[in-house]
C-alpha cells in the first residue's frame, strides 16, 4: 500500500511511520514541525520506501500518485500546546481535517481520524464508552482542542455518509512512549524528566484526578487492526488501568529510581481548567470488534520511556 501519515513526524504519527515500513507498504510522511520533529524520522531518512513532505495540513494538500491510505494525526495535542496555539488546533481540528479527508475523497483512500477521549470532556459516565455523547463547556480553555475533535469527527461522518468515504475514527486515551517531547507539558514527560532530573515532581492539585496510561506500541497495533477491518464508528484505544496522579506520580519515581520528592500546586494559569476529574476507557468494542486489549504493563512502559528520555537529557 502507498500510505499518507499527517502528523508523521510527531510522538505516535512517526511510530505509524516504522510500523507500516517494517510491513513493506510505502509511507508519506507529512507534518509542519510545528510540535513534530525531524528526529522522530531521522532514522527513516534513506529507507526507499518512505518520504517526508513538510506541509501545513491547514493548507490544500498536494499528493502525487495513488494514496491507499490517509491517517490523519497531525493535531497540537498537548494542553500547554493548544493553550498556547488556541487558533492553530481550532484551525488543524477542522480544516487540516477537511483537507486530509478531500484528499482521501479524490485518492478513493482509507481515512482514519485520530481523534481523543477529549471528545467525552470532564465525563459524567465513567468508564467511557464509544456511546457516551461527553461533557464538553466549548468556551473553556481546552475547548479548542475538544471541539476541534468533535467537529473533526462529524465532518469525517459526513463524508463517510453523503461522500461514501471508508472511514475509521480512533478515540485515542493518554498514550506514553520515546519520542514524547520532554517539554509538552503532559504528566509522563513531566515526571519522568522530573525525576530524572532529581527535581521535584510537580502534582496539580490534590493527586486525586484520574487517567489511564496506554503505551504507545499498543496503540499502533490496534490502530493497524482498526484500518484493516470494516468498522465505521469511534473505537476507544487505551488502557483500562486506571491511577490517581499521585499514583502515578509514586509509580515514576519507583521506575526511575528516583529520590525526588513529590509537591502539590495549583498552577495560576489555564493549564488545569476543566481538567477531566476522571478518564478511562472503556474497550469493550475495541476487544470485540480487532480482537485488541493492551499488552505492555505500565511499568515496563515507563521504564522503555525513561531509557529514551534519559538518552534525550543527555544523562544516559
Ligand atoms: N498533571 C500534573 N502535573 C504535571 C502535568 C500534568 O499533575 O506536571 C496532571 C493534569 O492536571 C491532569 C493529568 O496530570 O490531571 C494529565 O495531564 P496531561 O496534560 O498529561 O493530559 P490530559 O489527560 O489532561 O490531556
Amino acid at each position: 500500500m502507498r500510505i499518507l501519515i499527517t502528523g508523521g513526524a510527531g510522538f505516535i504519527g512517526s511510530h505509524l511511520c516504522d510500523r507500516y515500513l517494517a510491513e513493506g507498504h510505502e509511507v508519506i510522511a507529512m507534518d509542519n514541525l510545528s510540535t513534530g520533529s525531524t528526529d522522530n524520522i531521522a532514522h527513516l531518512a534513506g529507507q526507499p520506501r518512505f518520504s517526508f513532505i513538510k506541509h501545513n495540513v491547514t493548507n490544500y494538500i498536494y499528493v502525487a500518485g495513488p494514496l491507499d491510505m490517509v491517517l490523519h494525526l497531525a493535531s497540537l495535542p498537548s494542553p500547554v500546546d493548544y493553550l498556547n496555539f488556541p487558533i492553530q488546533t481550532l484551525k488543524v481540528g477542522a480544516l487540516g481535517t477537511h483537507n486530509t479527508l478531500g484528499l482521501a475523497l479524490a485518492k478513493h483512500a482509507r481515512f482514519l481520524l485520530a481523534s481523543t477521549s477529549e471528545v467525552y470532556g470532564d465525563p459524567l459516565v465513567h468508564p467511557q464508552d464509544e456511546t457516551y455523547w461527553g461533557n464538553v463547556n466549548p468556551v473553556g480553555p481546552r475547548g479548542v482542542y475538544d471541539e476541534s475533535k468533535r467537529f473533526a469527527e462529524a465532518l469525517t461522518m459526513a463524508y463517510h455518509r453523503y461522500h461514501g468515504v471508508d472511514t475509521r475514527i480512533v478515540r485515542i486515551f493518554n498514550t506514553y512512549g520515546p519520542r514524547m517531547r520532554a517539554d509538552d507539558g503532559r504528566v509522563v514527560p513531566n515526571f519522568i524528566c522530573q525525576a530524572l532530573r532529581g527535581e521535584p515532581l510537580t502534582v496539580y492539585g490534590d493527586g486525586s484526578r484520574t487517567r489511564s496510561f496506554g503505551y504507545v506500541d499498543d496503540l499502533v497495533e490496534g490502530i493497524v487492526r482498526l484500518m484493516a477491518t470494516d468498522v465505521e464508528g469511534p473505537v476507544n484505544l487505551g488502557n483500562p488501568i486506571e491511577l490517581t496522579i499521585l499514583e502515578f506520580a509514586r509509580l515514576t519515581l519507583k521506575v526511575t529510581g528516583s529520590k525526588s520528592e513529590i509537591v502539590f500546586i495549583n498552577p495560576t494559569d489555564e493549564r488545569t481548567a476543566d481538567d477531566p476529574k476522571q478518564r478511562c476507557p472503556d474497550i469493550t468494542k475495541a476487544k470485540k470488534l480487532l480482537g485488541w486489549e493492551p499488552r505492555v504493563p505500565v511499568e515496563e512502559g515507563l521504564r522503555k520511556t525513561a531509557d529514551y528520555f534519559r538518552v534525550k537529557l543527555g544523562l544516559a
